[in-house]
């Protein structure tokens, strides 16, 4: 057969992996940040689409159906009675060898390694997924019924857990065909793709033709507990949905939100970099390396040939790999904080910004939703990181230590993304201090940005987060306005953008009112700060101690039976299912050879 005709392979997405030196030199050309991704034993796709059309207008939710969750359970005991029907067929893997096609073995180095799955003829309407791309994390696929698919994520590595974050594409299509995908092991027990989210979408063709960037699709969506046990006791959660596709043999890449990966990262700082007009504004460094080798880099902006006394800000991201809307967000405040604008001057004259865009690179790199290649939480490592394990932390500890030591350090903040509630809102600490000065940043945000909602602020030290950033910080250095920016996967639910998904329009705005609400609070007249002072005093906000029941979404582990046990470090993925309920696809996955941490938990 010839590989290398595009009519074979009916809008397949070829795949082309490269590992030997030769190889990786030719792959260097055209990308040229590829080699300083490593990490994972999967060679990578050298791309995956970052296309986001800024003119698309907003995306509205959609309207949860009264009786979707009635039928969606329905469909999974029909599936469960009559499984024998089912064609149960694995259609992909990340990691065990192809039957349908020797050479797709991903642990043969430096060959075109093909498709899991190939269609023999154009009648052939099964899907060819693939996910062995940077941030990818689909490891099966199994067709169940000729347009229906369920899928199976990796979860993080080195845990059983964290499933949630999903990004795969999907090849073959065929247009007007209603497919439906169920990714059966997610683990969160509430998803806000039962209140109105939905997943986003990216077509080859569509982009190719119509200039169509990342959407939100699908339809018939429904989260709900399947009947699937878990190792440490309690259930899978089920995401099901529909969607039609526009063109016969597209490329179609399905994510859980807008992909940001560490490649789209050094690219950025690159151009960063080499801007001349930025050149007296920003320094680029190395705060250290991750566990798989990958650079960490730190950015320093602020006004260098200005002698003038500054106070010291430090911001850092993607703590968790999954909330990649973080990423976006860190992104444009960069760019502001760089930019040309009389604010951004004030800015840089008179504060000295740390920022650490990517605290959990090796994460991203691999597809991970919270964990790094520790297998742990970073953000539970902030009281005493371990060099070797959490060296990303650990350094960027140094890094806020440091900063307090030289200069006036006034904010901390963290950016986040949530997964259980709506809107844009941040975590704070509630000290001793009757004057509840804390309040003061958030409102003043309040006040900059549309869509922040200070109602959703929490501002209690959890003691199942005295690890996070924002709590060890203050703590430890005593920083009043110590903070986590959080942002929901999904939108708002008030004001102008009500029903309507969160696009990078809105992280645009956070991003630059957020750094608005820094002139406020430290100019000199404290004209607002005043007045938010005194809104507090009036409405007695000085003894609000809300208890938020939904706050624990993503700063917080909101698993439900979180078990200890289930977090510890197996050598391998142990995907427990129930073999009697799901058929085949239930059989129990291969170990996937990992690059291994190295040193294991807890030593
Ligand atoms: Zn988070």
């Amino acid at each position: 057969m010839d590989l290398n005709s595009d009519e074979f392979f009916f809008g397949i997405n070829k795949s082309l992996y490269f590992k030997t030196e030769e190889q990786k030199n030719e792959i260097k050309k055209m990308d040229p940040e590829y080699i300083t991704r490593t990490g994972t034993d999967f060679v990578l796709l050298p791309n995956s689409p970052e296309f986001i059309n800024h003119n698309e207008p907003f995306e509205p939710m959609y309207i949860p159906k009264q009786t979707i969750l009635e039928e969606s359970l329905r469909r999974e005991i029909e599936r469960i009675c009559f499984a024998d029907t089912l064609l149960n067929k694995v259609v992909f893997d990340c990691a065990d060898p192809s039957p349908f096609n020797k050479d797709s073995d991903p642990s043969v180095y430096g060959l075109e390694v093909l498709p899991y799955y190939i269609p023999q003829t154009k009648e052939d309407s099964t899907l060819v997924f693939e996910s062995r791309f940077e941030s990818g994390n689909l490891r099966r696929a199994i067709q169940i019924c000729d347009y229906e698919y369920n899928l199976i994520l990796k979860p993080d590595y080195y845990t059983t857990m964290n499933t949630q974050w999903f990004y795969f594409s999907l090849s073959n299509t065929r247009k007007d065909v209603e497919y439906r995908f169920n990714i059966i092991n997610m683990m969160k027990p509430d998803s806000l793709y039962n209140s109105g989210m939905k997943p986003l979408m990216y077509s080859d063709l569509g982009a190719k033709h119509k200039k169509i960037g990342w959407f939100r699709d699908g339809h018939e969506i429904c989260y709900y507990q399947n009947n699937m046990k878990r190792k440490n006791g309690g259930f899978y959660y089920t995401l099901t949905f529909a969607v039609k596709f526009q063109y016969d043999f597209d490329c179609i890449y399905i994510a859980h939100c807008y992909p940001y990966t560490y490649t789209h990262l050094c690219r950025y700082l690159k151009q960063l970099e080499c801007d001349p007009s930025k050149k007296n504004r920003v320094k680029r460094k190395q705060l250290c390396q991750t566990i798989a080798g990958n650079t960490c880099d730190f950015l320093i902006i602020g006004d260098f040939n200005n002698g003038k006394e500054k106070k010291g800000i430090v911001i850092t991201s993607r703590v968790h790999p999954g909330e990649t809307m973080a990423s976006y967000v860190m992104e444009y405040m960069i760019d502001f904080l760089t930019g040309n604008t009389h604010e951004a001057r004030i800015l840089r004259e008179n504060f000295i910004f740390k920022i650490v865009p990517m605290l959990n690179i090796d994460g991203v790199v691999n597809g991970n939703y919270r964990c790094n290649l520790a297998g742990v939480d970073l953000n539970r490592q902030w009281i005493d990181p371990n060099k070797k394990q959490h060296p990303t932390i650990y350094h960027t500890k140094q890094l806020v230590k440091k900063t307090k030591e030289e200069r006036d350090l006034v904010l901390f903040c963290d950016i986040h993304g949530h997964s259980r509630k709506k809107n844009i809102f941040m975590y704070g600490c509630q000290g001793k201090d009757p004057n509840r000065k804390e309040l003061v940043f958030p409102m003043l945000n309040r006040n900059n940005c549309s869509v922040f909602s200070f109602k959703d602020c929490c501002f209690l030290l959890q003691k199942d987060r005295e690890g996070s950033a924002r709590i060890a910080l203050w703590r430890e250095l005593s920083i009043i306005n110590c903070f986590t920016l959080e942002m929901s996967f999904c939108g708002a639910d008030f004001g102008k953008y009500e029903y309507f998904h969160f696009n990078l329009d809105i992280y645009k705005e956070i991003a630059q009112s957020f750094c608005l609400s820094i002139i406020d609070c430290y100019e000199p007249e404290q004209i607002k700060v005043k007045q938010v002072m005194e809104e507090i005093e009036q409405n007695s906000l000085k003894n609000q101690q809300k208890d938020d029941k939904n706050n624990s979404g993503d700063e917080g582990s909101d698993y439900s039976n979180d078990d200890p046990k289930d977090q510890a470090m197996p050598q391998q993925i142990q995907l427990q299912q129930n073999d009697q309920q799901l058929g085949s696809q239930t059989k129990k996955l291969k170990k996937i050879p990992l690059l291994p941490p190295k040193k294991k938990k807890g030593q």
